[in-house]
């Protein structure tokens, strides 16, 4: 692998190169971490719409939760009931596109994020997107569904208080249908998952993972974007997360809390990030192929401010990245599990 030449690399998932530029990062790493100071931590905030027993925007007010809570989206990007039909003349096309977004707020707790929280209340939050995503599945209109986080105002997320979404459509979203293909593809060939082929080759060079347990790996994929772009990857091949056993379910609790902490750690702050669950679509016959997986996608590239833009030439032509995949995964690797916020 050329480490100090400029070099293209594959990402299969998808099928598109991403430019690697090692050279530019030539300098060491100058250890120089310009923490933001966080806001002051409050556990219950009177103006916050997700806090318990407080109104929401559209005039609802949220019940007393004490563990997890779930509402359809006040303002949601899709309707339940929109119009069938649609547009095709020529090259001018459209359809309609039916939906339900809800979103899940992870802990009653204003302050709390995953990294914070408690083993068994993530396991909560996951047990809750296994019942979402189940029962989104069964609605006659919906063909995916897409479960994410949003993390911090850097990503656009308007409230700190730690939640989550679930958007559901009728239609198959254009990543999940091109990494649908790309693994179908690879397992009519390989009859094994492409992930599971990966996971092996990583896992024999142990070069690019972050942490792992018993049931999943969190590695910096060799064909990451982002700079601290990171994928978790159960080692048994599922095509979805309701196909986890109760075993796993507290592993995966595990893999994110701890995933998150390093996140939160590298630069002491709380990270911006998106997260999200990749899973064969709901309503696919056959899924045999699939191997679902979770994205973890954060801007941050130097510290608590300084972020990569995707402009100029990776807007108009490649995504590029300087710091590698493997001095990505390694500054990960070395950072402490504990939460910046709780040493004493
Ligand atoms: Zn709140
Ligand atoms: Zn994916």
């Amino acid at each position: 692998m050329p480490e100090d030449h400029s070099h293209r690399r594959y990402n299969p998932l998808l099928d598109e190169w991403v430019l690697v530029s090692p050279h530019r990062t030539k300098r060491p790493w100058q250890g120089q971490v310009e923490s933001l100071i966080d806001e002051q931590r409050v556990t219950f905030d009177p103006t916050c719409y997700l806090c318990p027993g407080n109104a929401r925007v559209g005039g609802v007010t949220n019940p007393t939760y004490d563990d997890t809570y779930v509402f359809v989206n006040d303002f949601a990007a899709l309707q339940s009931d929109a119009p069938a039909g649609g547009t095709h003349d020529g090259l001018i096309r459209a359809e309609s596109e039916r939906g339900i977004c809800k979103v899940i707020c992870f802990s009653p707790r204003h302050d709390l994020t995953l990294g914070e929280m408690a083993k068994a209340d993530v396991a909560r939050v996951v047990r809750v997107w296994q019942s979402e995503f189940y029962e989104l599945g069964t609605h006659p209109d919906i063909g995916y569904v897409q479960i994410f986080e949003n993390r911090g105002a850097m990503m656009g997320s308007s409230n700190p208080h730690p939640h989550g979404q679930i958007w559901s459509t009728q239609h198959v979203p254009n990543l999940v249908q091109r990494e649908d293909a790309q693994q179908q593809a690879y397992y009519a060939i390989h009859r094994q998952t492409l992930l599971s082929s990966y996971l092996q080759q990583e896992l024999s060079s142990g070069e690019r993972i972050v942490c792992a347990n018993d049931s999943f790996v969190t590695l910096v994929p060799f064909w990451a974007v982002w700079p601290f772009e990171t994928m978790i990857v159960p080692r048994r091949p599922q095509a979805m997360i309701t196909e986890m056993t109760v075993k796993e379910v507290d592993d995966l609790a595990d893999i994110l809390k701890r995933t998150v902490t390093r996140y939160d750690n590298l630069f002491r702050t709380l990270f911006p990030y998106s997260l999200g669950i990749h899973q064969a679509p709901v309503k696919q016959a056959v899924s045999d192929h699939w191997h679902w997986h979770i994205h973890i996608v954060p801007p941050l590239l130097r510290s608590a401010t300084v972020r990569k833009f995707m402009v100029g030439y990776e807007l108009l032509a490649e995504p590029q990245r300087d710091i590698t995949p493997e001095q990505a995964a390694k500054r990960l690797r070395d950072l402490s599990e504990m939460h910046y916020r709780a040493e004493v």
